[in-house]
């Protein structure tokens, strides 16, 4: 039963896998049309913009200087294509709604609707709540650390994964700051940000599952565990940087990484007895629940709430309980140590 469900599971990821190389809205002939005519016209229906009014040598023609900028223009990328493709998918879907037909995904996106220019406002929005959530957690974990729980006489704490989740504490933010970039505007460059940032996190948050499940203690052993796994993580984040930006590998590679940690976790939350289990549990089971809703992929509703959206949705009340499971660690650990140092 098992193994069948780990078969589903790969097949459903394929499928999502697959949407990303194509997807039925850019197949449409009527769509095709449309961006084809609106690159020549930059007009969709009553709709113009001022982007598409090219010179013979397919540099803008208007604007204030610094708009002429390539430099410029390639950071926006809101040009001709971007806004043409918008348009026509905006009045595509519209014709598909009168007709009965649910909406497809264009360019391996469902169709959103903007809001000021940003792409997924919901994504930003939640992006910028988890980022807010473990700024929180990991300040109150600082103050925690140095104000209130007792330090050894050299100034250093009791607790021994200090440094480790400072690091993953600093990751955590970088890649909701990122997927708050990428969310708002779907380039290249913030794309690549967004999927090296997540990596790092997912990686480093790994490494972390296996020091602290296994209390890895010992710096000899710690290195043991680290260099290997760092060095993965690193040769992936090289690969889809600078080599193919392979959304199937870093698919499987994202997947095998979480499944990794969460069964550590659970595992170890099943066998320990530390006085904040029940909170892992938690964490553990809602973590798993919620990757489903990166499987069962459903189009925006009215245009906006989507399965992703509300996947990071999810992670900002998981994340308040996560960062309060590593401060009741902190405490734990702290006063066992402090108890032995008298
Ligand atoms: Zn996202």
């Amino acid at each position: 039963m098992a193994s069948f469900r780990w078969i589903l599971l790969v097949i459903a990821l394929s499928c999502l896998v697959d949407a990303l190389d194509a997807s039925a809205g850019d197949a449409d002939p009527i769509y095709r049309s449309c961006v084809g005519q609106c690159e020549k016209s930059g007009c969709v229906g009553d709709i113009c913009f001022q982007h598409c009014k090219f010179s013979s040598d397919g540099k803008p023609i208007d604007g204030p200087w610094y708009m002429q900028e390539p430099l410029y223009l390639r950071w926006k990328q809101w040009d001709c294509q971007s806004d043409c493709r918008y348009h026509c998918m905006l009045a595509r879907e519209e014709e598909r709604e009168k007709l009965g037909s649910k909406p497809v995904k264009y360019h391996g996106k469902w169709p959103f609707i903007r809001v000021f220019g940003i792409q997924e406002p919901v994504s930003v929005a939640v992006s910028a709540l988890n980022l807010a959530m473990h700024f929180h957690g990991w300040l109150s974990f600082f103050i925690l650390l140095y104000y209130k729980l007792p330090l050894r006489p050299n100034k250093k704490t009791y607790y021994e994964y200090t440094g480790l989740w400072h690091v993953y504490g600093i990751l955590a933010m970088n890649s909701w700051f990122w997927s708050a970039v990428f969310h708002s505007r779907d380039v290249e460059l913030t794309e690549k940000l967004d999927y090296s940032s997540a990596v790092a996190l997912l990686g480093f948050s790994l490494i972390l599952a296996v020091l602290r499940a296994f209390s890895v203690r010992e710096e000899a052993a710690r290195v043991m565990v680290t260099a290997p796994l760092l060095a993965f993580v690193t040769t992936h984040i090289l690969y889809l940087n600078l080599y193919k930006l392979d959304y199937g590998l870093n698919m499987k590679v994202c997947v095998a990484m979480g499944v990794a940690q969460l069964l550590i976790w659970a595992v170890w939350a099943g066998v320990t007895h530390h006085p904040s289990r029940w909170k892992l549990w938690i964490v553990v089971v809602s973590g798993a629940l919620a990757m489903l809703l990166e499987i069962y992929d459903f189009p925006p509703y009215r245009g906006y709430v989507d399965a992703h959206a509300l996947w990071h949705a999810t992670t900002i009340p998981l994340t308040y309980l996560w960062w309060s499971f590593i401060r009741d660690d902190a405490e734990f650990r702290t006063s066992i140590l402090y108890k032995k140092s008298k």
